[in-house]
């Protein structure tokens, strides 16, 4: 293969004559510019110099391809990072291109931003805190829909296993949506370009799928929620890929907490419960296993509306005004991180994630307040993939070994 043939090439380094080695600022490198040290001192003597070099680039790129610099399609897969000089927290990128967007046929009954990817009725529908109470003909809406989307669910988590994309994931919780003649609710609202989020690892919450391949030992959290019959059914769970991410403790901590501290909101959730509650059960048991509470992201209100009122904190001590009465219906769905609660959002304006790349899990239940307490609409079914796993021995344990 051909090779460079013009002279040495020399030392990036200001005052520096040397030829240069083989070291490269990794600055440099990810804006697509290469600047060759002859030594490592060489590059640490001019780095102050040397890092103008970084802003000028970057903005002479942003300059010409504004927003989003694209980095080379691979030419075997025809694959590529759509951000690839974004400071990425964890080890997590996304796999480009999009599939193209899929359709529902017009039998199935829309919601109002299905078409434009504004839901108006949200913005204006009843007050911002005013709590809707259903009658027993739209609990009965509700139980319906909640349960169709419990079992698109359960086909998702059937087919996550290493060797498959979260595209794959889309599409199949796509067409189960299709099948029980609901809309696919995550499908353009806001401009949300698919019909689920998939949320790997360090992902807390808004996945896009695309074409990154599972591998064993992720985690991915699947969030499904249909549209059927004029209201929203709404859950998600975190799935081990693989037995590697079962033999890792730390991913059983993440998520068996997570799983644990819905668990235990639920188990307070009754009228009279007032809304802010469930984040003091929710954050101390977190911080029990050593872990912390996402705070950006909250439970919601759900019925004809996909968010409403009320907005559930999963955090100790929130604000959050109003209290749990009969025909109510909401979500909790705590999002649980193994370090800080601190979050990031990808260039996508959708995909969170940890802003130390720290792992995170999620688990999601709509529910109904009943006369004497709540029914869960979006339980388990006794063939549902997934569940409780046992902590590994070495967690189970105190972090610290004695001395
Ligand atoms: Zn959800
Ligand atoms: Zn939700």
């Amino acid at each position: 293969m051909a090779g460079d043939t013009s002279a040495p090439r020399k030392c990036s380094g200001a005052d520096c004559g040397n030829d240069a080695g083989q070291l490269q600022c990794p600055n440099c490198q990810k804006i697509g510019k290469e600047s060759y040290f002859c030594s490592q001192d060489c590059f640490k003597r001019n780095w102050s110099e040397h890092k103008k070099v970084h802003k000028s680039q970057s903005s002479i790129l942003s300059s010409i391809i504004t927003p989003k610099v694209v980095s080379h399609p691979d030419p075997a897969t025809g694959h590529y990072n759509p951000f690839p000089t974004f400071p990425y927290t964890g080890t997590l990128r996304p796999v480009y291109p999009l599939t193209p967007k899929r359709e529902v046929p017009a039998s199935i009954k829309y919601p109002d931003y299905a078409k434009d990817g504004i839901p108006r009725s949200e913005q204006v529908f009843v007050g911002r805190n005013k709590i809707t109470i259903l009658d027993k003909k739209q609990q009965d809406a509700m139980r319906k829909v909640c349960r169709l989307a419990r079992e698109v669910l359960d086909i998702a988590a059937r087919e996550a296993k290493p060797g498959v994309t979260t595209d794959y994931i889309d599409e199949v919780v796509h067409k189960a949506c299709l099948e029980r003649k609901s809309y696919p609710s995550p499908l353009n609202y806001y401009h949300f370009p698919k019909s689920v989020c998939t949320s790997p690892n360090e992902v807390i919450c808004h996945g896009i799928p695309d074409q990154r391949v599972l591998k064993d030992g992720d985690i991915l959290n699947i969030d499904v929620t249909l549209y059927h019959g004029g209201f929203h059914g709404d859950l998600n769970e975190t799935y081990y890929i693989g037995d590697k991410a079962l033999a890792d403790p730390d991913s059983v901590r993440v998520v068996e907490t997570a799983r644990e501290c819905l668990d235990k909101a639920i188990e307070i959730v009754k009228p009279g419960m007032l809304i802010r509650d469930p984040g003091n059960v929710i954050e101390k048991h977190a911080k029990s296993r050593n872990c912390s509470v996402i705070r950006t992201y909250c439970g919601h209100g759900i019925n004809q509306l996909f968010h409403c009122a009320p907005n559930v904190p999963h955090y100790a001590k929130n604000k959050a005004v109003g209290q749990a009465k009969p025909g109510m219906c909401f979500t909790i769905e705590p999002m649980i991180s193994l370090g800080t609660h601190k979050d990031k959002t990808w260039p996508d304006d959708w995909t969170s994630v940890t802003q130390d790349g720290t792992r995170t899990a999620q688990f999601e239940h709509t529910l109904l307040i009943t006369e004497d307490g709540v029914e869960v609409l979006t339980a388990r079914l006794l063939d549902s993939p997934g569940g409780p796993v046992p902590m590994p021995e070495a967690t189970s344990a105190a972090a610290t070994p004695s001395v």
